[in-house]
């Protein structure tokens, strides 16, 4: 009897101990995590928060978080904050388009002077800046302008000027309306105003009446219906009323044909950047694949012609022209913007990881060099391969003819507004929801996202710290009050085929692979971490179609030659584009115009041997700018060290801008040299497709 109890007491105490032991190798809030590894978000859930597409409509893999919910850290906080103090915070006080006196926009009537795309165009970014970073200053001259649209409505429904109002047909110019439009949906996300809902429906009642021949006639609104198309969706998903989607077949309609397989309507860079995802918001309700791949064909069609250059776009200086395909061809910084806000909403609308790929391409290698690091101004076109930034006319070797490359705050009419987009709705788009009540890392930058996560109704703070793209670790802190379930999506970058996730230090349990996201589904509990690395090494892409040209990448940055840039201070009034206007009082001396010259030589090949990159690019990390900005020649926390040769015969043209490429490999018999490479988003003046030297 009592051996019989001491070896009960001896089972009873190893059971326990095993116990323990299991639960100590294995927390308990690891046993109901699920890790998969899916290429889409599943769309069977309708989530439960956030507003989403409404049936009949296709169901969105991932969905946009009101402005504001989002709060910016990092090098994404310091460019808002540089948006803030420069142009775009003081546009208003030296555009002419933006003089509130006499200003069709702000007259309440429609009458007036300035009543085209500039107003709305600077006010959809500044607005959702203000959301973002809740800088009340901003936020209340926003309403200000609003509160003259709102009063401008018409009985009929009709709101704003009536600026170009076609003389023959009487028939109005829809587009600058369209982007007023997006801009009443941001401050509507933003503060629930309930004016907003009954002006768009009264507005889009207007546009039902419209006969057809009275309806995106004219060249912008007839190639940018899609934006129009995406509003009338927007106000569909909030109220329900089935004729909103008669007009949407109207409007697809009577907007230009982006679905021709072989050809564009035309071929003007904002446009394309623009209007090639209209068939994929039209495909939201037809459900018919035929309209979202026209879109994937529109991406593929003009980059196979023009896009073959690093950053993510595409050459189109004005317009993109046959034969002129060389990376010294430029887009615009509305081309720019523009992409990225067509790559957030395809992301949204088909999951397909790749849009954010090109998202991160533009926003790291390509909108940074258009403007100055202190934000104070910007230029209208910027190219891969760019070594003069003057205001000279280097027409034809760029379709526009006048100063279309000097950095000045005065000129670039529609560029100068509508710049304002790019990175507020960029920083709207880091993190977004998914139908199952989760939520999605889909762009990685430093921020701190706030959303309602899970089936209890409860709000959960998530922190994202990296200096990604500078950097390859990411980390992600949870902040929940109480425990909850919820499944957390992390994209994975078409570039990273070796990413590591790890939970509370133990990597995750599914292989993770480029272009996918990885879905944790678990109990999250305060300050659980996730810690993402994204290996970076540095890889080489080869451009056949633009004479065996290559360029060198270390993750998703894309490496420049690094070429002094010498800065040459110019009267930023005179000799400028001519539709150019500023208010009388605006003081230049606060607001300085430049030309950049290249201060070194520039036309160096890159002298590659048949040696593993990793040898023949030496990685240089620098510390982190202690002002949070990356994007300068001085402060760029990563360079890379390797050899190249100068090709003598490779000098400007006639027309002051980089001669075409030279075929690689090109015969030189110039010495070797070391030469240092810098993040093209770094670079204002730069080469980043190279010629290859034997
Ligand atoms: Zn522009």
């Amino acid at each position: 009897m009592r051996k019989y109890f001491s070896y009960s007491i001896f089972a009873i105490a190893f059971a326990a101990i095993s116990f323990l032991f299991i639960n100590w190798k294995k927390p308990v809030n690891n046993d109901n995590e699920k890790v998969s590894v899916v290429q889409r978000i599943p769309t069977t859930a309708i989530n439960k928060y956030y507003v989403s597409n409404k049936a009949p409509l296709q169901p969105l893999q991932l969905i946009k978080l009101p402005p504001g919910s989002i709060k910016p850290q990092g090098w994404i906080l310091k460019y808002l904050e540089l948006q803030r103090d420069g142009l775009t915070g003081h546009l208003g006080e030296i555009s002419a388009w933006l003089d509130k006196r006499n200003n069709a926009w702000y007259s309440g009537n429609g009458e007036g002077d300035h009543g085209w795309e500039e107003v709305p165009y600077w006010l959809k970014g500044y607005g959702d800046l203000g959301y973002e970073l809740h800088d009340s200053s901003i936020i209340s001259t926003t309403k200000d302008w609003l509160n003259k649209v709102f009063e401008s409505q018409q009985p009929d429904g009709y709101f704003g000027p009536r600026a170009k109002e076609d003389a023959k047909t009487k028939s109005v110019d829809l587009w600058p309306n369209m982007i007023m439009l997006w801009c009443m949906q941001s401050y509507y996300e933003y503060s629930k105003d309930e004016r907003v809902i009954p002006f768009m429906t009264k507005y889009f009642k207007w546009q039902s009446t419209l006969p057809d021949d009275k309806l995106l006639e004219t060249y912008w609104e007839n190639s940018r219906g899609g934006d129009n198309l995406y509003s009338i969706y927007w106000l569909y998903n909030r109220t329900g009323e089935k004729w909103l989607l008669q007009l949407a077949n109207k409007i697809h309609h009577n907007t230009a044909n982006w679905m021709q397989g072989d050809n564009l309507p035309n071929w003007h860079n904002v446009n394309v950047a623009q209007c090639f995802r209209e068939p994929a918001t039209y495909f939201m309700e037809t459900k018919d694949s035929s309209y979202l791949n026209a879109t994937y064909n529109d991406f593929h069609l003009i980059r196979n012609i023009y896009g073959q250059v690093p950053g993510g776009m595409f050459g189109a200086d004005e317009n993109a022209r046959k034969g002129y395909t060389d990376p010294r061809q430029a887009v615009e910084t509305c081309g720019m913007v523009e992409q990225m806000a067509s790559d957030e909403i395809l992301l949204g609308i088909t999951g397909d990881c790749k849009w954010a790929d090109n998202c991160e391409d533009v926003a790291f290698n390509t909108y940074p060099a258009a403007v100055m690091p202190d934000f104070r101004g910007l230029r209208y076109l910027t190219a891969p391969n760019m070594v003069v930034s003057d205001n000279k006319n280097h027409s034809p070797g760029i379709e526009n003819a006048g100063p279309f490359l000097t950095m000045n705050p005065f000129s670039s009419r529609c560029c100068q507004h509508n710049h304002s987009q790019g990175w507020p709705y960029y920083a709207e788009h880091l993190w977004m929801a998914t139908p199952d009540n989760g939520l999605a890392a889909v762009l990685y930058n430093s921020s701190e996202v706030t959303a309602k996560l899970g089936n209890n109704n409860k709000e959960v703070t998530l922190k994202q710290t990296t200096h990604y793209p500078f950097d390859e670790n990411i980390l992600i802190d949870v902040h929940t009050t109480s425990p909850e379930n919820f499944p957390l999506y992390l994209r994975v970058p078409g570039w990273c085929n070796n990413a590591v996730i790890k939970v509370n230090g133990e990597i995750v349990s599914a292989s993770p692979q480029a272009d996918n996201y990885v879905r944790i589904e678990r109990k999250w509990n305060n300050n659980d971490k996730v810690e993402i690395t994204f290996p970076m090494q540095v890889t080489k892409r080869v451009w056949n179609e633009n004479k065996n040209s290559v360029s060198i990448n270390y993750g998703p940055l894309t490496f420049s030659l690094k070429i002094k840039e010498a800065y040459e201070k110019i009267n930023g009034t005179s000799n400028l584009q001519a539709d150019s206007k500023w208010q009388p009082g605006a003081d230049q001396s606060q607001w300085p115009a430049y030309n950049i010259y290249p201060a070194s030589m520039w036309n160096y090949g890159l002298n590659l041997s048949g040696a593993p990159l990793s040898q023949q690019f030496e990685v240089i990390k620098k510390s982190w700018p202690a002002n949070d900005f990356p994007f300068t020649q001085k402060d760029v926390p990563i360079e890379l060290k390797t050899k190249g040769k100068i090709i003598p015969q490779w000098t400007l043209d006639k027309y002051g801008l980089c001669d075409t490429l030279p075929q690689s490999p090109v015969s030189v018999n110039t010495n070797v040299q070391d030469i240092t490479l810098i993040p093209m988003g770094a670079a204002r003046l730069r080469i980043s497709a190279f010629p290859v030297t034997d």
